[in-house]
């Protein structure tokens, strides 16, 4: 029987290597660990949590929840594991973290028709299809490798992101649009009185930072400075950065503003907007008071905080298509954070997509097109084919993935009808598809 290698163990390889066997297909996982460890990972288990023990809010109005609920809904074994080794932990899907990594790693050792092997990949397989899910600590050797076939600028080995806001949720009464030069109007202007600036520039002075670990950390270039190392060397720095108010004349006034944090569009659809410039390593919860404290975005949603620290991934738009297939190696399907996605369940899920993808070419049926636009995985491999490459940066489920609901009505019930829009979508495309619980 034809194998298919998956290539990586992790919350997206686990998935996939278990979506194409219950697809009736033999399968060969390539997982590194124990015998070559990330800096990040500590155990030899499958599907190890790195970090937090949190797979993200549960309710049906949580954008994460509805990618559990489509996880589901698609017979995810990420999902069954965090049902077995569930926490308390009020609205959230927290998990005990040794449980559930046993439970992926005993079922996925148990499969018979899963070979597992436990072997660094250095280049490349060349079989196809092939699902590549090595994550943001892929090892050196075939990152290079992947570097050299893809080249140069398409895989990052560092996340230097700002923070992503709604576009819903930025007040256009207070902000204009406008570019630096006349023939790029493109941007979002959020205009700052001196007083506004001061009280700004105050804030990141005084924020806390995120503690990386050694391995961790990254070194600045002078492009890429984050927003409080840029506050810390001076009143004035930032003033000839990112918040440069030059040639940005509020169209209201016709005045020159003080300064201005300009935003630029992440998505096709402007739905979702990032902070230019704004690179930051400071706490969430800072993040949050200093965005806030940006003329216009008094109200915004945050849907991905800025970052800074090692991760190696992808420009998804100008590699990878909806079905996760490599535009330059077709038949090489992508998972994970590799492919441009952020979180543990977005990682499991693209890679229950990919392995879909993978075993129709096996067996000689028309791949399955991407999940519904509705659906937060829809939303999510859409945004990956069709983001702003520049700049490009991982994504998490949120709502600004999905097309809003129209009407005027309480934001918890708009998410709510969102949410049952989208798990409807989902669930007829998987009976169309003929991948309900396959
Ligand atoms: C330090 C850190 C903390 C994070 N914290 C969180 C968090 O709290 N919550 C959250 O939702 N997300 C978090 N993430 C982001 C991301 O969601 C997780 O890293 C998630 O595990 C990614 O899934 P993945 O399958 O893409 O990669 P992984 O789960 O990392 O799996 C990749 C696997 O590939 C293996 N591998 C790598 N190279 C090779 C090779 N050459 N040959 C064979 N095997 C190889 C690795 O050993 C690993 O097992 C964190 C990421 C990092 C780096």
């Amino acid at each position: 029987m034809e194998r298919v290698h998956v290539v990586g163990g992790g919350l997206a390889g686990s998935e996939a290597a278990f979506a194409l066997a219950e697809r009736g297909l033999a399968v060969v996982l390539h997982e590194m660990r124990p015998r070559r460890m990330t800096p990040a990972h500590t155990s030899d288990r499958l599907a190890e949590l790195v970090c937090s023990n949190s797979l993200g809010g549960e309710t049906r109005t949580n954008a994460k929840g509805l990618l559990q609920a489509e996880l589901r809904a698609a017979g995810s074994l990420v999902m069954a594991a965090a049902d077995a080794a569930r926490l308390p932990a009020g609205g959230a899907l927290a998990v005990d973290r040794e449980l559930f990594s046993g439970f992926v790693t005993e079922r996925i050792e148990a499969h018979p028709r899963i070979e597992v092997v436990r072997e660094e990949v250095v280049e490349l397989p060349g079989d196809r299809p092939l699902v590549l899910a090595t994550g943001p600590l892929t090892s050196d050797p075939l990152a290079g490798d992947l570097q050299a076939r893809l080249g140069e600028p398409f895989l990052s080995f560092y996340d230097a992101a700002a923070p992503v806001v709604l576009g819903e949720s930025i007040n256009m009464d207070v902000c204009y649009r406008a570019g630096r030069y006349e023939q790029d109007a493109d941007y979002t202007n959020c205009p700052m009185t001196e007083e506004e600036y001061r009280r700004f520039h105050r804030a990141i002075a005084e924020a806390r930072r995120h503690t990386p670990h050694d391995w961790e950390k990254i070194e600045f270039f002078e492009g890429c400075m984050p927003i409080e190392e840029l506050a810390r060397r001076g009143y004035q720095t930032p003033l000839f950065g990112p918040l440069k108010p030059v040639g940005l004349l509020d169209p209201r006034s016709g005045e020159r503003p003080f300064a201005v944090v300009q935003l630029r569009q992440e998505d096709r659809e402007g739905r979702m907007w990032s902070l230019v410039g704004f690179q930051t390593g400071l706490k969430w919860g800072d993040q949050k008071e200093i965005v806030r404290l940006i003329p216009g975005l008094e109200r915004a949603e945050i849907v991905r905080y800025g970052v800074m620290h090692r991760n190696t991934y992808l420009n998804a738009p100008r590699v990878l298509n909806e079905r996760l297939d490599l535009e330059k190696l077709p038949g090489v399907f992508v998972a994970g954070v590799l492919a441009g996605v952020e979180g543990y369940l977005e990682s499991a899920a693209t890679g229950w997509l990919a392995a879909q993808q993978a075993a129709a070419l096996v067996q000689g049926r028309t791949p399955p097109g991407p999940p519904p636009p509705e659906s937060m995985l829809g939303g999510l491999v859409r945004f990956l084919a069709t983001a702003n490459p520049s700049d490009f940066q991982p994504m998490n489920a949120n709502w600004g993935l999905v097309p809003p609901v129209g009407g005027r009505m309480p934001r918890r019930e708009k998410r709510a009808r969102m949410f049952e829009r989208g798990l409807a979508a989902f669930a007829g495309w998987l009976r169309r598809e003929d991948m309900s619980r396959v």
